[in-house]
């Protein structure tokens, strides 16, 4: 099987990861490549023992094979619709596959559902696909025609948004395009509530739909209070504060164009609701001066780092918004702090946030641990799919 695949033969002792299941091949692991690999092409990894590891998509870079399969069988059709199939299935079974209050959800989570490079986020009838990998990129058309196939006619329309995400540098010359059928910018529900999603134009697919649980727990948190809602992009967390009970709310966010969503959004589900307002803010500006103005603030920053190299600074970033927050909250108030790093662990945001609070010189309590939602599942064995972190505090 998988006969005429180039063979990747690792390095003495580089194989222990994978044989614990973790689906990177990292490129100085490599000793030797036989056969002529092109970027995105299916390879067969082997340790220096010639012991079968895995199949995945080579790529120029430092994860050189992302694994798909730990077996060694024929990457065919049959092979992605079964992947497919399984990943929607559980989606099924945990009833998050769209029901009549929640109508957008992760489809496929990467490495969380044994496809490492591929995102697909369901608006409606529409599939958000978002390739990170060339090997899965190469395959988009075979992908979105199986979609189409195991959806039937949840499905209208399936958008390929990988013009960013994919390595620039392999010269694809990647397009944000319909690649089935067609759809407009819509209206999503979430536990009820309206957005309106662009999965053309919005910031990732269009939506931050890993904060689903945590916007609604924040519900409970928010009646008789005044609420800040700094980094709210399309105002997620502050339709729920609405809806709460909050006393007041105030959407922040440096992009002028989210805010003009947050309020449309805000028009759309509390029409002429006075209680809220959104500014256009640098974070760390608007955080010179809220002394005793909240009783509930949420930070839910864009990913400080995005890479390893970054990572002190990132850390720094977490601890200096938050100890902000902590200076200024009302005594009684509740922090939701999040991280969306996947290079910051949850132990390192715990302890920048721990930091914070120290220099703010406050006694601060952690009421919740919070993460991502069942539909962004994390492999056992691939711990850095838990990017999503977050704490809610009590700030005595
Ligand atoms: N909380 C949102 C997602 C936040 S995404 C939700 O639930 O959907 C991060 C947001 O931070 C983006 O909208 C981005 O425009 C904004 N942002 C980035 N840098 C910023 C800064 N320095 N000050 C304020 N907002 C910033």
């Amino acid at each position: 099987m998988n006969e005429v695949l180039p063979k990747i033969v690792l390095k003495s002792g580089k194989d222990q990861s994978l044989k614990r299941f973790h689906p990177w091949v990292f490129s100085g692991a490599i000793k030797k490549i036989y056969g002529s690999v092109n970027e995105g092409d299916v390879v067969k990894v082997f340790s220096n023992q010639d012991e079968f590891l895995g199949l995945g998509h080579y790529q120029i870079g430092s994860i050189a094979v992302r694994i798909f399969s730990f077996h060694d069988i024929e990457v065919d059709e049959t092979f992605w619709r079964t992947k497919l199939l399984n990943a929607f299935r559980l989606r099924q079974s945990l009833d998050l596959a769209g029901n009549s209050e929640t109508t957008a959800y992760r489809l496929v989570h990467a490495e969380g559902d044994g496809l490492p490079g591929l995102i697909i986020d369901i608006y409606n009838k529409t599939a958000v696909m978002q390739m990170h990998s060339i090997g899965m990129y190469n395959i988009r058309h075979l992908l979105a025609k199986l979609l189409v196939e195991i959806l039937g006619d949840r499905l209208e329309a399936v958008f390929d948004k990988s013009s960013k995400t994919i390595p620039f540098k392999a010269g694809l010359g990647a397009a944000d395009e319909f690649i089935h059928g067609e759809s407009e910018p819509g209206i999503v529900l979430e536990y009820g509530t309206r957005f309106k999603v662009d999965w053309e134009e919005g910031q990732k697919t269009g939506f931050f739909i890993d904060q689903r649980e945590n916007r609604l727990l924040l519900q409970q948190y928010s009646k008789d209070r005044d609420v800040l809602n700094m980094f709210c992009y399309t105002g997620g967390f502050s339709f729920y504060a609405l809806r709460g009970g909050a006393r007041l709310v105030h959407s922040v966010d440096a992009s002028a164009k989210a805010i003009d969503l947050t309020r449309e959004n805000v028009e759309m589900n509390f029409p002429g609701d006075l209680r809220h307002e959104a500014f256009v803010a640098d974070a760390f500006e608007y955080l010179k001066d809220i002394k005793n103005k909240y009783d509930l603030i949420i930070l839910d920053p864009p990913a400080f780092a995005k890479h390893r190299d970054a990572l002190g600074h990132a850390l720094q970033g977490y601890k200096r918004i938050n100890a902000r927050a902590f200076e200024q909250i009302r005594p009684g108030g509740i922090v939701f702090t999040f991280s969306c790093s996947q290079v910051v662990s949850k132990e390192k945001f715990r302890e920048a946030v721990f930091s914070g609070a120290a220099i703010a010189g406050r006694e601060v309590r952690i009421l919740h641990q919070l993460n991502q939602p069942p539909d962004h599942p994390v492999s056992i064995y691939h711990p850095e799919g838990e990017y999503l972190k977050g704490l809610v505090l009590y700030v005595e």
